[in-house]
């Protein structure tokens, strides 16, 4: 059986190890130690990653109480430095004692149960089996949290072997009591079995931030950062928050504010362009309609977007019964439309012509759009369905 030295000495980084078994299965090399200061994956907590000599540490797992290094290559010799990958654990760490503060005080404060735990590689979730989509009584929560981290509380781990001693720890999940049951215990805080690796003290998580509460499976899931990842997100999120103050010439009590102005204005401006781009429209639809022969139009437009042709072709077909093949050429889009009192399914025959060319396209019966990617293609298309229309 492999000594656990990650449960004597949760800081240990470094020692030497003797390799007792290799194991090649599959593509995996797997080494079992003497002892280890790697933490297998458990518990919702990863793996430790480091070094065992000159191999590289890539996953650490544990079945029927065997620990297995998964190596990248078979270390040569028996005995080996082993090198943890410090703040990968420490961080672990860190999210870890976190997640079992904000299960304690929600517990303590709400009467609500962690039901489910994962420690990813950004952010850290708990499944909690109440509602918490109250902003407030989430920040209550956070400030909870954070108070037991700043009271630098002993983070104990004891391993019981009695019923009355695990009852004493009143662990909020009991487990079938079993033989070296491990109880981590933050008093007045939290008390569960549990086989991951916690600093010594609350003081180490640094800082626990609630990023969002979701509602899930008809429970809530929080989603929080805690030390190291916590930084890092107020870094990010600061910098974010500067770029827009400098952009919008304000500060953090004004910004909101100034945004919410900002877009009232965009808004103002956009139903004012819209009304333009109607009128001009308008303009424009008077001036083609003579050009109408037989029902029949062709239209290229080399400084339109497919909205304004649109907008154009919408315009004509208020007055005129015609059927319309327009292109944008700078949107390289085509439409084909008619007022619905022509015998064509324009939808259809974009979709039945298409193929052929490098191009897609569709619609309903009255109005059918295609879409290419080259201008020499869209030219072909508009003159195979000007053949079929006999356009002029
Ligand atoms: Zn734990």
């Amino acid at each position: 059986m492999t000594i656990k030295l990650y449960e004597k000495d949760v800081y240990q980084k470094r020692t030497e190890s003797r390799v007792l078994n290799v194991i090649h299965d599959k593509e995996k090399t797997l080494l079992v130690l003497d002892q280890t200061i790697f933490f297998p994956e458990g518990g919702g907590q990863p793996s430790d990653k480091g070094t065992i000599g000159d191999s590289q540490v890539i996953h650490v797992s544990e079945k029927d109480g065997v620990i297995y290094h998964h190596v990248d290559k078979e270390p040569e010799g028996e005995f080996h430095v082993c090198e943890l990958d410090w703040n990968r654990r420490f961080d672990h760490m860190q999210q870890h004692c976190g997640e079992h503060i904000l299960s304690g005080v929600i517990l303590e404060a709400l009467g609500y149960m962690n039901k489910g735990f994962h420690l990813g590689e950004d952010y850290v979730t708990i499944d909690i089996d109440g509602d918490l989509s109250d902003t407030e009584q989430v920040k209550g929560i956070e400030n909870l949290a954070n108070k037991a981290i700043y009271e630098n509380k002993p983070v104990i781990t004891d391993t019981v072997n009695n019923a009355e001693k695990a009852i004493w720890y009143n662990v909020r999940k009991m487990p079938d009591l079993q033989e070296n049951l491990r109880i981590v215990y933050i008093a007045g805080v939290d008390s569960v079995a549990c086989c991951g690796t916690h600093p010594a003290r609350t003081g180490e998580v640094g800082i626990l931030k609630i990023l969002k509460a979701q509602k899930y499976k008809g429970m809530t899931r929080l989603f929080f950062k805690c030390g190291l990842r916590a930084l890092l997100e107020f870094q990010r999120e600061h910098q974010i928050i500067s770029e827009l103050s400098v952009n919008y010439s304000a500060d953090m009590s004004t910004i909101l504010d100034k945004i919410s102005k900002e877009k009232l204005k965009y808004y103002d401006l956009k139903n004012h362009y819209v009304k333009i781009q109607n009128a001009l429209a308008a303009l424009e639809a008077d001036h083609l309609i003579d050009t109408i022969k037989h029902q029949r139009l062709i239209l290229s437009f080399r400084d339109k977007t497919i909205e304004e042709t649109g907008l154009i072709i919408k315009h004509i077909l208020e007055r005129e019964s015609a059927l319309i093949l327009a292109c944008s050429l700078p949107d390289k889009k085509v439409i084909l439309a008619h007022d619905g009192k022509q015998d064509i399914d324009c939808g259809k025959l974009i979709k039945e012509n298409i193929h052929g060319f490098s191009g897609n396209g569709g619609g309903n019966k009255h109005r059918g759009q295609a879409t290419f990617e080259d201008i020499n293609e869209l030219g072909s298309f508009v003159q195979h369905i000007n053949n079929i229309l006999s356009i002029e």
